[in-house]
């Protein structure tokens, strides 16, 4: 196992690129991470984009952004309304949207969905993140879920127990639409923290874990 850090010089600010399905998933998949990164890069800047947020999750997934990142790293959030669940069928328009990210965001690392994943949204999102961003470095976030897709990712980001905390007390505050879910439960996020800080021998034993298909050293 090696360690590595994305960028050599502490201080320097990163432009991460978050891109979510649904209004709660980029901070299920990586929310921890995004607050360690904002820790360790100061002025960073996150983009955060979200193709169905509609309604009450409109609302939910513009209030998990702002308490994510503050105000003066936030970029965004935008908000899109693509319907849950349909979005393979209308895999054109969100190609545009994908399109107009890539006009404006230049950014260092990308975090987005898994293209294993079973949800069908969730899987066209990462194909168009990779067919869109061609010289980037992604890494593919994991949402547990009842189909049960969990695999064994390779690239770990441990992260000290009161940060998983503070992502974990988020997700069940500003998620309320989505707390009648079964699996929707702070023992689900700390528990698959847990497993993943395991496997990396994280010093709190709490990690995210992503998936990278391609890395260029
Ligand atoms: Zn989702």
């Amino acid at each position: 196992m090696i360690n590595v850090t994305l960028n050599k010089k502490a201080s320097t600010p990163m432009n991460v690129l978050c891109i979510g399905c649904h209004s709660d998933d980029i901070e299920i998949g990586c929310g921890g991470t995004v607050l360690r990164l904002a820790q360790l890069y100061p002025g960073s800047k996150f983009h955060w984009v979200v193709l169905s947020a509609i309604g009450t999750r409109e609302a939910e997934a513009r209030r998990g952004a702002n308490l994510f990142v503050s105000s003066d790293c936030l970029e965004g959030p935008i908000l899109k309304d693509f319907k849950d669940s349909f979005m393979p069928f209308v895999g054109a328009e969100i190609k545009g949207v994908f399109e107009e990210m890539k006009r404006s965001v230049s950014p260092d690392l990308i975090l987005t969905h898994n293209r294993k994943d079973a949800h069908q949204d969730h899987r066209l999102v990462a194909e168009l993140t990779w067919n869109t961003f061609r010289d980037h470095l992604i890494l593919e976030y994991e949402i547990p879920k009842y189909d049960g897709d969990l695999g064994q990712p390779g690239l770990y980001v441990p992260l000290p127990t009161d940060l998983c905390q503070k992502k974990v007390d988020y997700l069940m505050d500003v998620f309320a639409s989505q707390r009648s879910k079964r699996w929707f439960q702070e023992s689900t996020f700390m528990g698959l923290m847990r497993i993943r800080g395991m496997e990396c021998n994280s010093p709190s034993g709490y990690a995210e874990a992503f998936y990278c298909r391609k890395l260029v050293l």
